[in-house]
């Protein structure tokens, strides 16, 4: 089967689910889908291929070597030209990646010092690592952003202390996509002489990074979230950064997180990065283009919308709007035809209101009634046509049954920020 037959068969698949109106996936910062290709290229080593990376005395495990070896390099390399291989722990995914580099960093490091900077919007599992720290001797300073989401590097300056040790700022939120100034953060964080830590899990393989320019020193992300599989990820490590193991046993990744390769899970996570390393460009313009769409079908045609977050520095496929007076949980409920988050999935568990969205100052009604869209590479012009019509429709519905007596009331930003150039 050619590359092209199976991208078509996937296609043919989402026609048939759109018949069968099973919901239209808009919620690629949840996970997505295994490429074609990746699968591909990972089911050999299921197999006929399925020898242990640590074994050294016969040619299954050399093979499974190599293999994930060529997958270090392919993540490497979508890292920054500089990075080495040698760079590259692999971990179970983001989060085991952000547990091991902030536990890992603050053993190694705590003489130094005990203070930790973070933002109130990160992940949670940077997050609830850094109430984890606190527990057992840590002193975390939570910096609250502006109203659009962005941390600005002089709040980061204004926080930094003698016994700081490290700062994680996160490379896009994965609510509402804001992407903050990485390079200038990192630079503030290092003439003060701490590390620099980044979760960039919905960064990565979407906008063009670069740890060599951007001056990171720890990066954490994950092969689900760009179409490779659930279950593998990596921390990138700069040479000659010291952190303590999280994970001990045979000594696997140079001591740093021991525990037999997921060969398949790794083999995978290369191909995704290599993929993503050709084609992100055009996956970025297309995907743009259907997100302006998107965003504009929604705040011409139904009154009480806005953005959540700086509009314009941000990744170009995610948008989170706040539909303003609709009770959100009637809302979701209503919205069958597509699969949508409100808030991150990680915290959907919970039916708090979204503490990304709580820190940009919104109410709570505000936070419930805001929905995340998110496009990706599978996402066709008339998924995003059919969705907008299907929100028109139902919020239009919706509106007399649940709107609520004081929409006025309600704290609303201006209009200003929304872009109006409406893609074809
Ligand atoms: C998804 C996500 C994580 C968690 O990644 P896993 O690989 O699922 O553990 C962490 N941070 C961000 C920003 C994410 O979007």
């Amino acid at each position: 089967m050619s590359q092209y037959d199976k991208l078509n068969t996937l296609y043919y698949l989402r026609l048939k689910v759109h018949r069968l109106k099973i919901p239209i996936y808009l919620d690629y910062n949840a996970t997505t889908p295994v490429d074609p290709r990746v699968l591909e290229a990972m089911l050999p080593w299921f197999t006929q291929n399925f020898g242990n990376a640590a074994s050294r005395a016969h040619l299954y495990g050399w093979e499974a070597e190599e293999a994930v070896t060529k997958a270090r390099t392919q993540v490497a390399q979508l890292l920054s030209p500089q990075a080495s291989p040698q760079e590259i722990v692999f971990t179970s995914g983001a989060t085991e990646a952000i547990n091991l580099a902030l536990k890992g960093v603050f053993e190694k490091h705590s003489h130094r010092g005990r203070h930790i900077i973070t933002l109130q919007t990160e992940h949670k599992a940077t997050l609830d690592v850094c109430r984890h720290l606190e527990q057992i001797g840590a002193e975390v300073t939570y910096l609250k952003p502006q109203p659009d989401g962005l941390i600005t590097p002089q709040q980061v300056a204004e926080a930094m202390r003698p016994d700081t040790i490290l700062v994680a700022v996160m490379y896009a939120n994965n609510e509402i996509g804001v992407v903050q100034p990485i390079q200038k953060i990192a630079e503030v964080v290092h003439q003060k002489g701490a590390l620099f830590f980044t979760d960039a899990t919905q960064a990565v393989g979407k906008v063009s990074l670069d740890v060599e320019k951007d001056g990171i020193d720890l990066l954490a992300f994950s092969a689900h979230k760009l179409y490779g599989p659930k279950g593998v990820g990596a921390l990138y490590v700069r040479k000659g950064i010291e952190l303590t193991a999280q994970m001990d046993g045979g000594g696997h990744e140079r001591g740093r997180r021991s525990g037999t390769l997921n060969v398949p899970g790794i083999v995978g996570f290369g191909e995704a990065c290599a993929i993503a390393q050709k084609e992100m460009l055009a996956d970025a313009m297309r995907l743009s283009a259907f997100c302006q769409r998107l965003e504009n079908g929604i705040l011409e045609n139904i009154p009480n919308t806005f953005i959540n977050g700086d509009a314009n520095t941000r990744l170009l496929h995610v948008t989170n709007i706040c539909f303003d007076g609709f009770d959100g949980e009637d809302l979701l409920l209503k919205l069958k035809d597509i699969a949508v988050s409100t808030g991150s999935a990680c915290t959907s568990a919970s039916v708090e209101p979204s503490h990304v969205l709580k820190s940009l100052g919104l109410t709570d009604d505000q936070a419930y009634a805001s929905i995340r869209f998110s496009l990706g590479r599978f996402t066709t012009a008339e998924e995003v046509n059919y969705a907008i019509e299907h929100l028109i429709a139902v919020t239009t519905r919706a509106k007399d049954s649940s709107r609520k007596s004081d929409p006025e009331g309600k704290q609303r930003p201006s209009s200003n920020n929304f872009p109006d150039t409406l893609a074809p």
